[in-house]
């Protein structure tokens, strides 16, 4: 018989040995699979299936699983600009411990989503150097409660929500407004100040990225309210738009002054109202200690070339995916030198290549046209924002030489006056005759 296993004896044995290794699974998908590998298997989960369900629920969601669950049953009961008392609480999660198909299918998208802003929100936050998650299991489940909540409210009292006014009177509009306002208020009544800091935070990260993706400024009505109104409902369009999946409706066409005053203020309003009567500031100060993270890793790290101390504000080859979300991606035309950037015969070319590539490649490929000037500038270095645009602006240019190069386009002869040529502006022989991404060779250019 030698060292053969033996099965273990009693059913009982197995069953619990078998019940808890099904409680420990990571995810749905491995439930299944391992319910189908037996009879006897499937037959164990029958007996638990609730606990067995709730228990896989939370290693894949986490300790924020009654918030997630919270948002994903009101949402799916459409339980919209219902007042904070007739929704669902999170205590649901007790009250109905039986996870519904739904409930599962629904966890699992937005729990997907908002690991993948967690990733995000750690990169720009705590740790620069690692594209997945740094925080701790505390700052994590700050940030995921947080994200719930925020899901929450403009899923339940934003655009899916917007009131008929049966007849658009200013007096029945300011009554609707004033309602809505009402059941706003209450929802974030219902938080400790604490908490509403972290909403407050993770809806400030989320409208970072909105701007930094759009060119919008953070500040802006646009921003600032229709985002929270039209979009948090959705986290995953904060990706998508994120992954340049999709463009955002953002140049709003809801100049309608019926719809504008719903959405102005939308959280803003009453966040402000709820801190107002606890005596609170509407915003922290700035340098206040972060309400989700409690350290930062890197906080004062220097900049390889200037030496400036600047923390999570520094890039390198982690957080280049990053750059996407910065002002100065959206405005790689005018980084060019000299007078390119008005080059009739090739801007819109350059444009559409830069289009075509996420900021890393962009980067990345940047330091393979490295000029001699910049010989101790390495990949790895961590540049602050002012060093990595400095090197944009010097590169660029030959990069985009590179990159027709390996389109198989022919480069034609240098003009004199390379990229300082005023004559490229404005007479588009000369500008397709000559090559004019160039450094020049003669003095001043002519007019
Ligand atoms: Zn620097
Ligand atoms: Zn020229």
């Amino acid at each position: 018989m030698g060292n053969t296993v033996q099965p273990l004896r009693s059913p009982f044995a197995n069953a619990d040995l078998v019940a808890c290794l099904l409680t420990s699974l990571p995810d749905f998908y491995c439930l299944a699979s391992a319910i189908l590998t037996s009879k006897a298997v499937y037959n164990v989960f029958r007996r638990h299936p609730h606990s067995i369900v709730r228990a896989v629920a939370y290693n894949l969601v986490g300790p924020a699983l009654p918030q997630a669950l919270r948002l994903v049953r009101c949402q799916n009961a459409q339980l919209y600009s219902r007042p904070v008392d007739e929704l669902l609480g999170d205590d649901d999660i007790e009250n109905n411990p039986a996870f519904s198909r739904r409930d599962t299918r629904s966890l699992v998208a937005v729990s997907n989503t908002v690991q993948e802003l967690e990733n995000l929100f750690s990169l720009r936050m705590k740790n620069r150097r690692f594209k997945t998650s740094q925080l701790s299991l505390a700052e994590s489940t700050r940030f995921q409660k947080a994200m719930y909540r925020l899901t929450l409210f403009s899923a339940i009292y934003g655009i899916e929500s917007s009131p008929l006014v049966e007849d658009d009177s200013d007096e029945e509009l300011k009554l609707a407004v004033e309602e809505a306002q009402n059941l706003r208020k209450g929802f974030f009544n219902c938080f400790t100040t604490p908490e509403l800091r972290e909403i407050q935070r993770a809806e400030f990260f989320l409208r970072g990225i909105l701007a930094g993706v759009t060119g919008h400024s953070p500040d802006s009505p646009t921003i600032v309210d229709w985002a929270v109104y039209s979009i948090y409902a959705t986290p995953g369009d904060v990706l998508d738009l994120y992954n340049r999946a999709t463009t955002l409706p953002m140049d709003i066409e809801w100049d309608d002054e019926v719809d504008q005053r719903f959405w102005v203020g939308f959280m803003r309003m009453p966040v402000a109202s709820v801190l107002d009567d606890r005596k609170e500031p509407h915003l922290l100060p700035s340098d206040h200690k972060q309400p989700i993270v409690d350290e930062v890793i890197g906080e004062h790290d220097l900049c390889s070339q200037c030496k400036s101390d600047k923390g999570l504000e520094l890039w390198g080859p982690s957080n280049w995916s990053y750059f996407r979300a910065n002002p100065i991606f959206h405005a790689i035309p005018h980084l060019l030198k000299g007078h390119l950037s008005f080059n009739n015969a090739n801007i819109d070319h350059f444009k559409s290549i830069v289009q075509m590539t996420s900021p890393e490649q962009l980067i990345e490929g940047l330091f393979e046209y490295k000029t001699l000037a910049y010989d101790t500038w390495d990949k790895e270095d961590w540049l602050c924002e002012q060093c990595l645009e400095k090197f944009m602006r010097e590169h660029l240019h030959l990069w985009y030489v590179g990159q027709m190069i390996k389109q198989g386009c022919a480069i034609p002869e240098n003009c004199w006056y390379g990229y300082n040529c005023r004559t490229q502006t404005h007479r588009l022989a000369h500008a397709k005759k000559l090559n004019h991404w160039c450094a020049p060779i003669r003095g001043d250019a002519p007019p």
